[in-house]
């Protein structure tokens, strides 16, 4: 690393020691915006770091690129803020996790067009040697680049049709797909390595990198579309590394700092994310990146028997006796709190719930809902006090003392089938233990509907389960008005 660093410094020249301390202190700024991100309270004081410190970057690099045309780059940035701003006030909390990968999309295609540029027109970017060829280290910093970029850039654009429902969340397998896979991931490793060698070997030289981010683009999409639904939300933490990277990358070839401490940032953070859902959801880190883990484990995760066993239904005036009469209620919130955006009612229950003098918690799954901390957002945005937030770890071993386990809209991340089915598209997944609360009220819209998994769920069967079902805003507000 220090090497490339080296060599690319001497690729492009001296850095003006002010413009390194700029970076430098928007460097600090990421680091700070990452460690705010890292808790619900601190959450938007950590936005607003990453906000200075990208202005500082953004400032800086315009400020010092003199050649830069200042008009241009205006009003690419107006179209771009206007975009974004529109977006992310009109995009629903559910869909966020296909505008993110969407977004990363965006990233590595950028990554793609930097080294395309660079490629087309290297003495612009300073990366010339002596001979009138690209030097070597930037060839490697191009291809790199240029490949991560290209699989980041087909991997999300599939991620987000998947997510988006345009195309199938099963897995979609190709007989052979690893060796395949394997063939070409080597194929553009041993292309790389001719391009870095290519000067002066003339022939090859102009072909070798657009070959590489064509087989790139390739992989890319061979890798996300054997990957059935259940796996997504690592693969788009998976991908939003793999835009770090790229941008890290591209940093070396524009000899610009603050892109690679910024991608480098992103990176090692989306990493250390898939990592942690990867353990949330008992999968192999190794097999994650080979791609196509999901289908190994349940085949198609669309099917998923249903269980014809008597049920129990409840009202929403039950569901308030029981939970009057409680001392401990855990909530348990999934995707159909937010489909329903039921939170605002929800909390308006508890408080209900905590005059009574009983005690509420909430149980958050990390992967509940259809992206890593989405129960978080939208119970926040409720204003459901952080101490009554509780992990999975922190709190599975409550169910057993707790008199209701209240289940809204969650169901794959409640599903006993993890612990004991082998066949099961989540086995090995660790879940909320909410069949050993003494009751057990689980709201759903339909004994038919499944969730993101696509399997029937054993709880809804049990002795002590009672169905509510109806939209989950329209139940709470029920159960508010019968506590009342
Ligand atoms: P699930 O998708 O397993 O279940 C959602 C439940 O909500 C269903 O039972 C559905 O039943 C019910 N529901 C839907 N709409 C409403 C509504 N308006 N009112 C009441 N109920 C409703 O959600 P979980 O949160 O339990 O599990 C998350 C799943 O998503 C996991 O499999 C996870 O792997 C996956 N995932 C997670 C991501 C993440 O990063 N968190 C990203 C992508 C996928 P019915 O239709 O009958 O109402």
């Amino acid at each position: 690393m220090l090497q490339l660093l080296t060599a690319s410094a001497a690729a492009h020249g001296p850095v003006n020691p002010w413009v390194a301390l700029a970076y430098l202190v928007a460097g600090v700024f990421f680091i700070l915006a990452l460690r705010g991100l890292s808790s619900p309270v601190s959450a938007r004081a950590g936005n607003r770091y990453g906000m200075a410190g990208m202005a500082i970057a953004v400032i800086t690099t315009l400020v010092t690129h003199l050649n830069a045309d200042i008009w241009e780059i205006a009003i690419a940035i107006a179209i771009g803020a206007v975009i974004g701003l529109v977006t992310a006030r009109r995009i629903a909390m559910t869909a966020m996790p296909q505008l993110v990968a969407a977004f990363h999309s965006l990233v590595g295609l950028a990554a793609v067009l930097v080294a395309g540029a660079a490629f087309l027109n290297p003495d612009s970017f300073g990366i010339l040697g002596a001979d009138g060829t690209i030097l070597g280290v930037s060839r490697i910093e191009m291809a790199l680049g240029a490949a991560i970029g290209a699989i980041t850039f087909s991997g999300s654009v599939i991620a987000f049709l998947k997510l988006n429902g345009n195309m199938s969340g099963s897995p979609i397998l190709l007989p052979g797909r690893h060796i395949i896979n394997l063939g070409v991931l080597i194929s553009i490793l041993v292309l790389a390595g001719l391009y870095t060698a290519a000067p002066g070997m003339g022939a090859g030289d102009g072909y070798y990198f657009p070959v590489i981010v064509l087989l790139a683009f390739a992989i890319g999409f061979l890798l996300i579309v054997p990957i059935g639904g259940a796996d997504m939300p690592v693969v788009v933490s998976m991908l939003n590394s793999y835009s770090g990277w790229a941008a890290a990358a591209m940093g070396f070839t524009l000899g610009n700092t603050a892109m690679i401490i910024t991608g480098a940032l992103v990176g090692s953070s989306g990493a250390i994310l898939s990592y942690i859902m990867c353990r949330a959801m008992n999968r192999s880190f190794i097999s994650v990146i080979a791609g196509g883990f999901g289908a190994e484990s349940g085949g198609d995760s669309g099917g998923g028997e249903k269980i014809d066993r008597p049920w129990k239904r409840g009202s929403a005036d039950d569901a308030a006796f029981l939970m009057k009469q409680a001392e401990t209620v855990i909530i348990v919130p999934g995707y159909g709190m937010a489909v329903a955006q039921a939170q605002h009612a929800l909390r308006e229950m508890t408080d209900i719930l905590k005059e009574e003098g009983v005690s509420v918690k909430f149980a958050i799954h990390p992967v509940a809902g259809r992206m890593p901390g989405h129960m978080n957002v939208l119970l926040a945005e409720a204003n459901v006090p952080y101490d009554d937030v509780f992990e999975l770890e922190d709190i599975n071993s409550e169910f057993s003392q707790a008199d209701v386990a209240f289940v809204i809209g969650a169901n794959d991340v409640t599903n006993p089938a993890a612990k004991t089915d082998k066949s099961s598209p989540i086995y090995g997944m660790p879940i909320l233990d909410v069949e050993n609360a003494k009751t057990v009220l689980f709201i759903k819209r339909s004994m038919g509907g499944v969730g993101y998994a696509g399997v029937d769920n054993e709880v809804f069967y049990r002795d002590n389960t009672m169905m509510l079902l109806s939209d989950a805003k329209k139940m709470c507000e029920e159960i508010v008005k019968a506590l009342g």
